[in-house]
This record gives structure tokens, C-alpha cells and sequence, in this order.
């Protein structure tokens, strides 16, 4: 049997990479040639901090070539240009009404370890992947580009969430953390017309990377204007919209205590954190506090549609320097440390 490297979690902050067999794709399933993965928050977790057990392979935000298909599989063929995409049920309640992130069947919501959690993430040479789970890339939108769709996505997500009717023109805008998913969000919010967004964010290089992907201020939290100590004094001058996407507890209090009356607040983040939230706060100036967990129906297809656009600072959003499959771990510990200020990509 042919063989494939990749990197397995062995314990918190211990990877190796090591050669397994690859698997032939059974009926429905598609073999893809990883081409770019890119490096989420959640992987971090995963192997730094132990939230995937031993023997995972993290990845879930690749962009890939078609190797292989299945008996059955008529939709796609060898040499296909594809990205992942989540394998929702689709006949589950929520699938039916049109929120399939909390799809029932959807093996991420265990912690997020890949979509396909039985057979492995992509930070590997080869992943199997169901083959009604793929979508096609846009022709002309390069795979690097493309490995994208999956966080844009997310970001997408959140802004669905904050039910903006007329859109984000013209409104007051957070965006709580500068990291890759605060930069998305801030690129996609710009590309939709927003006009006054606000960054908060402590390390400066992430700082820098949120005004390239289009804030108009950034900050250091220290920098932000003081929470009004009463909760019957909301600031009139507060924000519309807080998107929170550090996962860092003080940053939700804050996010919730800057918002003006009626305002609202979209978690995104993921952090292990409990968060007292000022409830008599929420009541008195009828705050929304909401959560983005995931994609839209069509989150990985807008995605897709809005990279290949061309109105996103793509070249901004993504760190130069590719990375090996040996140099993962290495790179994780550096972007937990704040020393890579964007997304960074795998090139298995
Ligand atoms: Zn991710
Ligand atoms: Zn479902």
C-alpha cells in the first residue's frame, strides 16, 4: 500500500510526523492531494492544550487537488481543484430550517477536529473527505487563496449572525481580537461597505495586520473608552456591533459593556473560558448577545465567490512563509505566541 506523512497529535504540545498507509476512497468518498492547509485556533488548541486526544490529525482549512475517487462518485474526477466543506446531514432539524452548523451529525462539534473525524485532518499529504462534502474552486482562484474559504466562512457566519439589515455601513463596529479571524471579519465587513471599524487588539504585528486588512482605528485594549461602571449607563457613543473573536474572557465583559442601547454582541472566539455577563446590563439597554459557531448554509460557497472576487486584501490576510509539515509544531508555538500575525499555511 502507498504511503503518506502526516503530522499526529501524540499528547499536549507533542506532534510527529509520521508515514501512514493511504486509504483507498470507498464508495462516496474522494481522495484529495492536500495542497495548502491552513493553521486555525482550534488546532492550536488541539495539540498545544490537549483538547484532541492522542493519534489526531488536525487541519480542516485545506484547499486540494482530486487524487482519487470512489466507486459511485460521478461528480468529481481525477486533477478537480476542490476545498472541504462540513458533511451536515442535511435531513437532521436544523439542516431542514437552514442552520446546519448545529447540525446533529456533524463530527466537528466534538471538538473540532477535522470534518472528517474518523479518517483524519489535512495536515497530511492525502485526506479522505465525502465527496457531497467538496466544493469546487472558482476557476482562476489559486489554491493558496482558496485554503481561505473555510475561516472566511466562519467569519461570514459571524456577520450573518449579527443580523445587520441594512448592511454595516454606517455603523459603530468592534471587532475584539486582531488575530487571522479578526482580520477575516474586518476584511469582509470593509468589503461589505462598512465605514467605521475598530480593532482591539494587544500585540502590535496583529495590530498592524488589522489596519492592512482594513480597520480604520486600531487599539490596545487599554486603549478602548472605559466601561461605564453602571449598567444603567450604557455609552451612547458605544458600538453598534462587537465581534468578539479572541475567546479571552475580559475581552467578552468588555465587548458586552461597550456596546450602546440595543446593541450587539457576536461570539466567535473559542476559548475554555466561563464569562460572568452582566445580565441587568442586557436587560435595561436590550443588548443581543449571540453566538457564530461554523458556516452558513452557504458559507463555504460565499466564501469562495468573495475570494475570487477580487476585494479582499488576500496578499495581507496570509503569512508569506509556507509551512512543512516537520515545521508545524514550531509554527504553532510561534503563532500562540503572537510572533506570526497572520493565517499561516501548510504545504503538506
Ligand atoms: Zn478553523
Ligand atoms: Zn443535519
Amino acid at each position: 500500500m502507498t504511503q503518506m506523512w502526516a503530522a499526529v497529535i501524540e499528547g499536549p504540545g507533542r506532534l510527529t510526523v509520521r508515514a501512514f498507509d493511504r486509504a483507498e476512497p470507498g464508495p462516496g468518498e474522494v481522495l484529495v492531494r492536500i495542497e495548502y492547509c491552513g493553521i486555525c485556533g482550534t488546532d492550536l488548541h488541539g495539540a498545544l492544550e490537549g483538547w484532541m486526544p492522542p493519534g489526531t490529525i488536525g487541519g480542516h482549512e485545506w484547499s486540494g487537488r482530486v487524487a482519487a475517487v470512489g466507486p459511485g462518485v460521478t461528480q468529481w474526477s481525477a486533477g478537480d481543484l476542490v476545498v472541504g466543506g462540513p458533511p451536515w446531514c442535511g435531513e437532521c432539524e436544523w439542516c431542514r430550517i437552514g442552520r446546519p452548523a448545529l447540525c446533529v451529525a456533524d463530527p466537528m462539534r466534538g471538538g473540532g477536529v477535522g470534518h472528517s473525524a474518523d479518517i483524519g485532518g489535512a495536515f497530511a499529504e492525502f485526506h479522505l473527505a465525502t465527496a457531497s462534502s467538496l466544493h469546487a474552486v472558482p476557476d482562476g482562484l489559486d489554491l493558496r487563496v482558496a485554503a481561505l474559504s473555510e475561516p472566511l466562512a466562519v467569519a461570514l457566519h459571524g456577520i450573518t449572525a449579527a443580523k445587520l439589515t441594512s448592511g454595516p455601513k454606517g455603523l459603530r463596529i468592534l471587532v475584539s481580537g486582531g488575530g487571522p479571524l479578526g482580520q477575516l471579519v474586518v476584511a469582509a465587513l470593509r468589503a461589505d461597505g462598512a465605514d467605521d471599524i475598530t480593532v482591539s487588539e494587544p500585540a502590535e504585528p496583529r495590530r498592524k495586520q488589522a489596519a492592512l486588512a482594513g480597520a480604520h482605528k486600531v487599539l490596545a485594549p487599554d486603549e478602548l473608552p472605559a466601561v461605564p461602571a453602571l449598567p444603567t449607563d450604557a455609552r451612547q457613543d458605544g458600538f453598534d456591533v462587537v465581534f468578539e473573536t479572541s475567546g479571552v474572557a475580559a475581552a467578552v465583559a468588555t465587548g458586552l459593556g461597550l456596546l450602546r442601547p440595543t446593541g450587539t454582541l457576536v461570539l466567535l472566539g473559542t476559548g475554555a473560558m466561563t464569562v460572568r455577563l452582566d445580565a441587568i446590563r442586557i436587560l435595561l439597554n436590550e443588548l443581543v448577545v449571540t453566538g457564530a459557531y461554523c458556516y452558513d448554509a452557504n458559507g463555504i460557497e460565499a466564501a469562495l465567490d468573495l475570494l475570487a472576487s477580487g476585494r479582499l486584501p488576500v496578499a495581507d490576510l496570509v503569512c508569506a512563509d509556507d509551512v512543512s509539515l516537520d515545521d508545524l509544531l514550531a509554527t504553532m508555538i510561534r503563532l500562540r505566541a503572537g510572533d506570526i500575525p497572520t493565517k499561516a499555511l501548510v504545504r503538506p
